[in-house]
């Protein structure tokens, strides 16, 4: 059984400060902390301005940054060899290639949205798995963002979150060039502890949902398939032009706005079947936070089977692994499996009693084995806090 753990936050912050030490022969002025995620419901609707349900991981990033006299950035990571370095005039849409563009694009979009960003070191590390669709990406954008905003003194309000919010976003597309949404960054900067966070992407609102899955004895497990998730390979734009197709055709400004009687006349039957993924998943999202206020626990577990139904077949999301992982929880006794995130590999998500867990993840580890699939890996996703700066 292997376990990734979150680390304890002092621990993680001290290997952070410790690192940024090793890689520039000084000290930091501050640490950003970001959660990575994992989505409960409402796959590939954010693009189309619908619902979906995030919780904020134990797991984070952290960002050790420090302001420097000149306009050079340096940027290094306890998970990547290879540090950046450059002068902030040289950061922009493509520039710089890899991931470190994740990093210095949160400086171009905070620079073009006004803010006086000065050079800065920034040395980043963490607990949130790389690739793993647990959104390690907007952790470590989110991570530079509150430490950069702290620096240039920023108050973290609602109205700032949100610009860094999508600030974020403008990092993520433009300059490291990967298509998102804007669920991973808006939960990491927004979300409470014992809590999800309802995201409604036609509002441009959140609120937070209560997750009672103590009392209730209960766990979210997620199992990380180690099936690398490329959303960057096309196959995440060919699902954003379909949906668009889907919402022309039914005259929409998006598919928010369509219904599954409107969607079953489409005449293109893949389109259909997208629409029908898409318009049917946004509406568990308003019926899983009903589930989950009146503590139906049953209910969620079936609208996590015919979300991962919708995905599989409708959308054409899912893999072997994730299957596997779905219907091996199910059988093993969870409430409820899911793949999560943007599919094509990555995570599932899992409610399982307490007393099952360990039984759900030895029936996976056996299962994957026996199929010749790459060892997965587990991790609890205790509902936890967004991002801020931990000073010290
Ligand atoms: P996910 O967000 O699901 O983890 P993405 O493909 O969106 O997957 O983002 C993963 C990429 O983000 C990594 O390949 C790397 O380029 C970058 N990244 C994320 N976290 C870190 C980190 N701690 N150090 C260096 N790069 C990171
Ligand atoms: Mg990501």
């Amino acid at each position: 059984m292997a376990f990734v753990e979150p680390g304890v936050t002092a621990e993680v912050v001290d290997a952070v400060r410790s690192g940024f030490r090793n890689a520039f022969g000084r000290v930091a002025d501050v640490v950003g902390r970001a959660p990575g995620r994992v989505n409960l419901i409402g796959e590939h609707t954010d693009y189309n301005a619908g619902l979906c349900l995030p919780v904020a991981l134990p797991h984070a990033t952290c960002a050790a940054v420090a302001r420097r006299d000149d306009d050079r950035v340096r940027i290094a990571s306890g998970q990547e060899p290879r540090p950046w370095e450059g002068d902030l005039g040289s950061i922009g849409p493509g520039h710089p290639a890899g991931w470190a563009s994740y990093a210095a694009g949160v400086l171009w979009a905070l620079r073009e949205g006004g803010h006086d960003v000065p050079g800065l070191d920034i040395y980043v590390d963490g607990t949130v798995p790389l690739g793993a669709g647990l959104s390690s990406s907007a952790a470590l954008e989110c991570s530079v963002a509150v430490a950069v905003a702290h620096l240039v003194g920023l108050e973290p309000t609602d109205a700032v979150l949100r610009e860094l919010a999508a600030a974020c976003v403008r990092a993520e597309t433009e300059v490291a060039g990967a298509p998102t949404g804007g669920m991973d960054q808006t939960v990491s900067l927004f979300a409470r502890p014992h809590c999800a966070l309802l995201i409604d992407f036609d509002e441009h609102t959140s609120r937070s949902v209560e997750l009672d899955l103590a009392p209730a004895g209960l766990s979210l497990l997620v199992t990380d398939t180690r099936v690398a998730h490329a959303l960057s390979d096309g196959s995440y734009a060919a699902r954003r032009t379909d949906c668009e197709q889907a919402a022309a055709w039914l005259g929409v400004a998006s598919l928010r706005h369509a219904d599954l009687d409107g969607v079953e006349r489409i005449d293109d039957e893949r389109i259909r079947r997208r629409a029908r993924h898409v318009v049917s998943e946004i509406s568990r999202v308003g019926l899983a936070v009903a589930a989950i206020e009146a503590a139906d626990w049953a209910q969620v577990g079936r609208l996590f089977e015919q979300s991962h139904a919708s995905m599989r077949d409708d959308f054409e999301i899912s893999c072997p692994e994730l299957d596997t992982a779905v219907s091996t929880a199910v059988d093993a006794g969870a409430v409820g499996a899911r793949m999560t995130g943007g599919g094509f590999g990555g995570s599932s998500v899992a409610v399982v009693t307490e007393e099952r867990v360990d039984a759900v993840v030895r029936a996976i580890d056996a299962r994957f084995a026996a199929q010749g699939f790459r060892s997965p890996r587990h991790l609890r996703a205790v509902p936890s806090a967004a991002a801020g700066v931990v000073l010290r």
